[in-house]
């Protein structure tokens, strides 16, 4: 089978243990050699320093690394000067982001939407960074309309996104209509399926209901059927997670994109699955 080009994502750790036990993640997950490791960024910048710290961390080790960077509740000033401190490390890579403002945050700051920021980043650095931007395959829960919300998608693009990571789903059919609509709008940048490994249903449902990603029926209710048995509901979610890639590697994807959510076992294994080698 092709093995496209794959990436993981972690959040940034808010202990030094969580943060020790990130990096023999990486260690592990190393060896599947990804293309890069990205960082999330909280809102508001609540994550701005750990994001900073672990992605430095990371390009230390020689890893390429991708800072998330979200535009909501920021000035141009702070954004202004967190580009310029990455482009002085050397970080060549941004997944550039609206965010969703924090409760207790009362200003949206300085930009109300992500191609601001993408137009904002190319005109405070040029083409160093690749940009990457977030895509919906099944459409974002605020989006006026999906035709809206692919015509957002594309302004993202129009202003600068080299490439898109999309949110997680369970239904590769939906994915590929999407990308099919997008090419029908001219848009020609790859768009890299985000995947989410099963690790816990009750989680899973509580972003699911958060983000607006669909968790098929089937899929709750079989999950429902396990109650608190978690090596079922781990096992199950693996080969549901594994056939979803599979049908996404034979449709021709041009990557994907792991939410690790900081732990190496179930990715490696989807990833062993489908015949990446994790020999270190
Ligand atoms: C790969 C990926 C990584 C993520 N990482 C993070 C992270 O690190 N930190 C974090 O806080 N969040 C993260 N998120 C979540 C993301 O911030 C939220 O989904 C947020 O609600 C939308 O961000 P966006 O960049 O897609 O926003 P936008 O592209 O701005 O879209 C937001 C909404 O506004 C609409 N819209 C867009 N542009 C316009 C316009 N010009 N006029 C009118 N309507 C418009 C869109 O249709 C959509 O409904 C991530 C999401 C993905 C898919």
């Amino acid at each position: 089978m092709n093995k496209p080009a794959i990436s993981f994502e972690f959040f940034p750790p808010q202990t030094a243990e969580g943060a020790e036990k990130l990096i023999v993640t990486r260690q592990r997950l190393a060896a599947l050699k990804p293309e890069f490791f990205s960082v999330t960024f909280g809102a508001g910048g609540s994550t701005q320093d750990r994001t900073l710290d672990t992605i430095l961390q990371i390009q230390c080790e020689g890893y390429e690394a991708a800072p998330h960077l979200s535009c909501v509740g920021g000035t141009r000033e702070n954004i202004s000067a967190l580009l310029h401190t990455y482009k002085n490390a050397g970080i060549k890579r941004i997944v550039a982001l609206r965010g969703d403002l924090p409760s207790g945050m009362a200003s949206i700051g300085e930009f109300q939407y992500a191609n601001e920021l993408v137009s904002f980043i190319r005109a405070e650095t040029g083409d160093h960074f690749h940009i990457e931007v977030a895509a919906y395959p099944e459409f974002h829960p605020q989006a006026k309309s999906a035709r809206d919300d692919i015509l957002n998608f594309k302004r993202k693009i129009d202003a600068g996104g080299d490439s898109a990571i999309t949110q997680y789903f369970y239904n590769a059919d939906g994915y590929f209509r999407f990308v099919e609509e997008c090419q029908k709008l001219g848009i020609t940048a790859p768009i890299v399926p985000g995947i989410m490994p099963i690790m816990r249903y009750s989680q899973l449902a509580r972003f699911s209901d958060a983000c607006g990603a669909e968790i098929p029926r089937w899929m709750r209710k079989t999950m429902e059927s396990y109650a608190d048995d978690v090596e079922s509901v781990q096992a199950f979610g693996r080969d549901v997670v594994t056939q979803l890639c599979e049908k996404l590697i034979a449709g021709g994807v041009p990557g994907l994109h792991f939410y690790t959510l900081n732990q190496a076992n179930a990715s490696i294994e989807i990833l062993q699955r489908l015949g990446y080698d994790s020999a270190q």
